[in-house]
């Protein structure tokens, strides 16, 4: 079959002819309809120092999906032939502390679709039933390929309560906008967005944002709020100067949500910014499973288009480079690749 891989330790991917995965007994085979390029896909073609360390060419590439069961393991059970599906990508030990206390998201020796395993940048992948899900009819294969990012977005949102809050979104990536349609959705008081880029910040306001600031700043932040600040700060940007301002616009007692990774150590003034104003931080990774995958069903079952927006290119698998470049240069937000015709 056709896949879109990284061949060798350099800048790039290829469309190559691979072998087609074979299920084990408690795995299921899926014929890929749809995928979604990742933020991660981008670092894993551009081969930064994080994909320099991690990957292990060759690697078929690509984690997020939606497709139809072609064939199961003879142990599998909930899944059978047809049924449409897209899946966790992150596949937990099973016998670590964290996966047999209801923790896989943060598994000690996790494997990560497409990362560290074979990716579902092809016609067909294989997946654990475990870390399977079935998506309900009403959502769209354009929406259903992005569970993963969206799930991302939904865990930052729900590790604090939003309803009634003054959310501030930091960055507004295709995640930051998620993240803007779900506290918007969810019922926030007032949601302000953080971005440089003039045309993510148009999307933040067509996502649900009341105020869209180019850079935040602690006394913007406090003038629009009626509290003294954000009651809670969604940081999606990763950036060192931007995290930090961040800190100081949330009030005394606020909660943080950390998803955005910086490529370095970033300095956060600890006893003034998180002692003193006995603030909570939570670190974010993955997705809670699978709690995080009911929520994500709820809001799209109930908004099938909330995040119709943010799907600005529509490409075959072919045409991926293209993807990639309008990523690179600021004007996609989501590239969603089609695989119907791909050769299997
Ligand atoms: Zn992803
Ligand atoms: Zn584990």
């Amino acid at each position: 079959m056709q896949a879109i891989i990284k061949a060798r330790p350099e800048v790039g991917l290829e469309l190559s002819d691979v072998p087609r995965p074979v299920p084990g007994p408690r795995d299921v085979l899926v014929r890929v309809s749809k995928t979604g390029i990742c933020g991660t896909d981008r670092h894993i073609y551009e081969w930064d120092a994080w994909s320099a360390g991690r990957i292990k060419p060759p690697l078929v590439t690509g984690h997020e999906f939606v497709g139809i069961v072609e064939d199961t393991g003879v142990a599998v059970r909930s899944v059978r032939p047809g049924d449409r599906v897209s899946g966790e990508g992150h596949i937990g030990c099973g016998h670590c502390f964290c996966c047999r206390t209801g923790q896989t998201h943060i598994c000690a020796n996790v494997d990560i679709l497409g990362v560290d395993v074979t990716g579902c940048f092809a016609p067909y992948v294989v997946l654990p039933e475990s870390n399977i899900w079935k998506v309900d009819p009403d959502i769209p294969d354009d929406q259903a390929c992005l569970f993963d990012p969206f799930g991302n977005a939904m865990h930052t949102v729900m590790a604090q309560p939003i309803s009634g809050q003054q959310v501030l979104v930091v960055g507004c990536g295709t995640i930051g906008l998620m993240g803007i349609g779900i506290v918007h959705a969810g019922g926030a008081d007032l949601v302000i967005a953080v971005e440089p880029n003039p045309v993510k910040r148009e999307l933040a306001k067509v996502m649900g944002a009341d105020v869209v600031l180019e850079k935040a700043d602690e006394q913007t932040v406090k003038d629009l709020t009626d509290r003294g600040g954000a009651d809670v700060m969604l940081e999606m940007s990763g950036h060192p100067a931007a995290i930090v301002e961040g800190f100081r616009c949330v009030r005394n007692g606020g909660e943080i949500a950390l998803l955005g990774i910086p490529a370095d150590d970033v300095i956060v003034p600890w006893a003034e910014q998180i002692i003193f104003k006995g603030v909570t931080i939570h670190g974010i990774n993955g997705r809670r499973m699978f709690e995080t995958w009911y929520h994500c069903e709820s809001f799209l079952r109930r908004r099938p288009k909330l995040i119709e927006p943010l799907i600005t290119h529509r490409l075959r698998f072919d045409e991926f480079e293209k993807g990639i470049k309008a990523m690179q240069d600021g004007s996609a937000c989501k590239v969603v690749l089609d695989w119907t015709d791909a050769k299997t």
